[in-house]
């Protein structure tokens, strides 16, 4: 008789010494992250061609300030509420063991490195970092920082001048160079950052096993990365409620939410090892 789908995929993951995972949005949902897509999410509420890109940011920021300091306020918010769910706890757990390679992560929330995981490539930046535009200079932020913009951006009424000064303090000039800083995240038409897409590129190519969870395989080039894992020999394992252009292309399919199924697999996978 064939096995379930999901033993196949802890017998695969208990089996090889090249597992890597490539998560999306939907890892962090169980978190209270929500995905930006979907009805009700961040996009439909804030049209991405006016908050997806620094300069319909700007343009906002003229017509209607207290919108953009609603957002930015949001997104930080939501992602530093979050805890870690079992999805992300079980991948920094089979980092510890030596099972996971790398995580390579869509997401610009924190929890895989709050869950302990420390070989995360960021494809779209974090939100605990800026950029200095001039000479690159990044630096990471901590969590009371980030707060305490959250609370500058959460006036009732924010006027224009009142977000001009709360945004000049968050993005203060560059320590290094004095130049112009901006958050360390990937707006949409922006390049990715090339040394994590580099990373990110050999990570795949050299895999025996990708775990696909959470992403809906429509944002590229990020996208491309089950492609290159797949074609380079690796097996592909995918995690989402439902399927995803994507799916076509996994050798396992494994239908649910990331928590629920990363608890299975993990329990299952020690008990094969053990
Ligand atoms: P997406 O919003 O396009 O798709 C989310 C996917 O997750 C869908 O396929 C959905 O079916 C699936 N999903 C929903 N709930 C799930 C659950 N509980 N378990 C597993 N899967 C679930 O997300 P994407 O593909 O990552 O692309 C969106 C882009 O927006 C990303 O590139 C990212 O930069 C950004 N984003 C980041 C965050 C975050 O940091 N947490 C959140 C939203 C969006
Ligand atoms: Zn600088």
């Amino acid at each position: 008789m064939e096995r379930k789908p999901l033993a196949e995929a802890a017998s695969q993951i208990a089996s090889t010494q090249g597992l890597v995972a490539f998560t999306g949005a939907g890892i962090s949902e169980e978190s209270g992250i929500a995905s930006f897509r979907g009805r009700g999410g961040l996009w439909d509420r804030y049209p991405p061609e006016r908050f997806g890109t620094l300069r319909g940011l700007m343009a906002e920021f003229l017509l209607r300030p207290q919108r953009v300091a609603g957002f930015l306020q949001e997104i930080l918010t939501s992602c530093l509420e979050a805890e870690p769910n079992p999805a992300h706890l079980a991948l920094a757990q089979w980092e510890t063991e030596g099972v996971l390679r790398a995580v390579i992560t869509q997401n610009i929330d924190i929890l895989h490195e709050r869950a302990g995981c420390n070989k995360t490539i960021k494809l779209h930046g974090s939100i605990d970092r800026l950029r200095c535009v001039d000479c690159g200079f990044k630096q990471d932020l901590d969590e009371t920082q980030l707060w305490g913009w959250a609370r500058d951006l959460s006036l009732e009424r924010i006027g224009r001048r009142q977000l001009w000064r709360a945004l000049q303090k968050i993005l203060s000039a560059c320590p290094y160079c004095g130049g112009r800083r901006r958050p360390d995240v990937v707006f949409f038409g922006d390049l990715l950052p090339q040394d994590a897409w580099m990373e990110a590129q050999q990570a795949a190519s050299l895999c025996q096993v990708l775990l696909v969870i959470g992403t809906s395989g429509l944002v590229y080039p990020a996208a491309d990365i089950p492609m290159l894992a797949k074609k380079a020999g690796g097996i592909l394992i995918e995690i989402n409620p439902e399927p995803t252009p994507l799916t076509p292309l996994a050798d396992l399919y494994l239908e649910g939410k990331a928590g629920e199924v990363m608890q299975e697999l993990a329990r299952q996978v020690t008990s094969i090892r053990h």
